[in-house]
């Protein structure tokens, strides 16, 4: 079962917390027991494949809610790419989540939940639309995830102006049950009109949800390359390891510390942010405020000046904090250093990670990646005792997705994934009308399908 974390909703299963993506009381639903992996399981993840590990780690938390041979199936068709591993350096390695079809870290909770929630459809004989507000890299993997699934309509709010051509082609060139929508404004303004239509009562019909990590079922799948990652590093089960995760709304590092408390052995977790620092402030002072606005920085997927899986963390470690950034009971603060630090690393230094790495190892990293990266050197730099500790950073993006953060820094020109290329010459299909603030975007809502 699963609880708000806010605490004043009741207790839904597995399929109401996937379908309602968020509790009623705008908390964010939270396992009541996180079940765990044995020892004899974990050791055999050694000789499976990335697929084999996947199964295991969601059938031990969707238990029974969708029989084995359905999520083998689901498990199949989603994680239809490679999540390789390669060391750099010594006893650092990168672990690159970046192969999916939107070449986004994104690819693989969206691409399991887009299968989980037509399967419950199917089941419950119901039908949804899934409203999601992107400032980029969300709204590319949740349409490219949901293409033809039956019983679902997407609709995707992307500022208009603040998007790369590719971002945006990866929404605009699908048709078929995606209508993505250019707003002529901020990525707040569009997160504005989805937070409102899901509050509005009138729209209740249309069972709204969401796709964003705020549903429990995009979170769920990125506890997996955690176990794979960890289970391809070690000797063995017993080797704990560091991670560092680029982090924004901290949705991939929550993934880790449910892995964690499956049984994974992990000595720690780096929450690598960039200038938007509201987490690293938080761990040190036990204070927390909101970066507001949030900064603009060149890892633009991370710019989050108040992550909403803090609710997570929170009531992981026995606290409570509503979703204006409110703290309702405090966690064990002791208890969270212990398994995260956390490192903000600016935009210097990020440009300055991506040259170092690229004069060292020839290899290109994306902004977001490099944020891991920085954060893992100077975790390095500040514990030589853990030297001999292994670390797995993730690089969350192609660098390809970021030629005009990349290619002025490092004078080249990025070679570019098949999946992209396919994108770039397909036709657009944008929406004839305009769509500005919360009255125009309901009157097409209405029109399109209550009328
Ligand atoms: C979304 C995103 C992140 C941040 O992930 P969170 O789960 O929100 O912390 C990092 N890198 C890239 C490329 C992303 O798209």
């Amino acid at each position: 079962m699963f609880h708000s974390t806010n605490h004043k909703s009741p207790e839904v299963n597995f399929n109401e917390a996937i379908l309602q993506g968020q509790a009623s009381d705008n908390g964010l639903f939270m396992l009541n027991n996180i079940p765990q992996i044995n020892k004899e399981l974990l050791t055999s993840f050694k000789e499976y494949s990335f697929r084999e590990v996947a199964f295991e780690v969601l059938n031990h938390i969707i238990n029974g809610y969708i029989p084995d041979n359905i999520l083998k199936d689901i498990v199949y068709h989603a994680l239809n790419f490679e999540i390789p591993i390669k060391e750099f350096g010594s006893k650092n390695y990168i672990c690159f989540l970046d192969r999916g079809p939107t070449c986004s870290f994104k690819d693989v909770g969206a691409r399991i939940l887009a299968r989980i929630l037509e399967y419950i459809l199917k089941i419950e004989e119901k039908d949804i639309i899934i409203l999601t507000a992107t400032s980029g890299d969300t709204g590319g993997a949740v349409a490219q995830a949901f293409y033809k699934k039956k019983r679902i309509q997407v609709i995707v709010l992307f500022p208009e102006n603040e998007i790369t051509n590719l971002q945006r082609k990866q929404m605009t060139t699908l048709g078929e049950n995606i209508t993505a929508i250019g707003i002529n404004g901020k990525f707040d303004d569009c997160q504005y009109i989805v937070k409102k239509a899901f509050a509005d009562k009138t729209l209740k019909g249309l069972n709204l949800t969401s796709a964003n990590s705020i549903n429990f079922g995009r979170l769920l799948p990125q506890s997996i390359y955690y176990f794979w990652s960890h289970s391809q590093v070690t000797e063995s089960t017993n080797e704990s390891i560091l991670y560092s995760v680029p982090s924004g709304n901290f949705g991939n590092l929550t993934g880790g510390l449910i892995a964690n408390r499956m049984g994974l052995n992990i000595k720690k977790f780096i929450a690598a942010v960039n200038e938007n620092d509201e987490f690293p402030r938080f761990l040190k002072t036990g204070n927390y405020t909101k970066v507001e606005p949030s900064k603009e920085c060149i890892s633009n997927a991370m710019n989050v000046g108040h992550p909403s899986n803090l609710a997570r963390i929170f009531d992981l470690y026995g606290g409570q904090i509503d979703e204006n950034g409110m703290i309702v009971k405090n966690p064990d603060l002791n208890a969270i250093r212990n398994d995260i630090v956390s490192f903000s690393i600016s935009d210097y230094r990020t440009k300055q990670t991506i040259i170092n790495f690229y004069e060292q190892y020839n290899s290109i990293l994306d902004p977001h990646g490099a944020v891991g990266w920085a954060a893992l050197q100077k975790y390095r730099k500040y514990y030589p005792e853990y030297n001999s500790i292994k670390a797995i950073c993730f690089e969350t993006a192609d660098p390809a997705k970021f030629p005009e953060e990349i290619s002025p820094i490092l004078q080249i020109k990025l070679k570019i994934p098949l999946s992209l290329k396919k994108i770039q010459t397909k036709k657009e299909i944008r929406l004839s009308i305009e769509i500005n603030d919360y009255h125009d975007f309901k009157a097409f809502l209405q029109k399109k399908y209550i009328e």
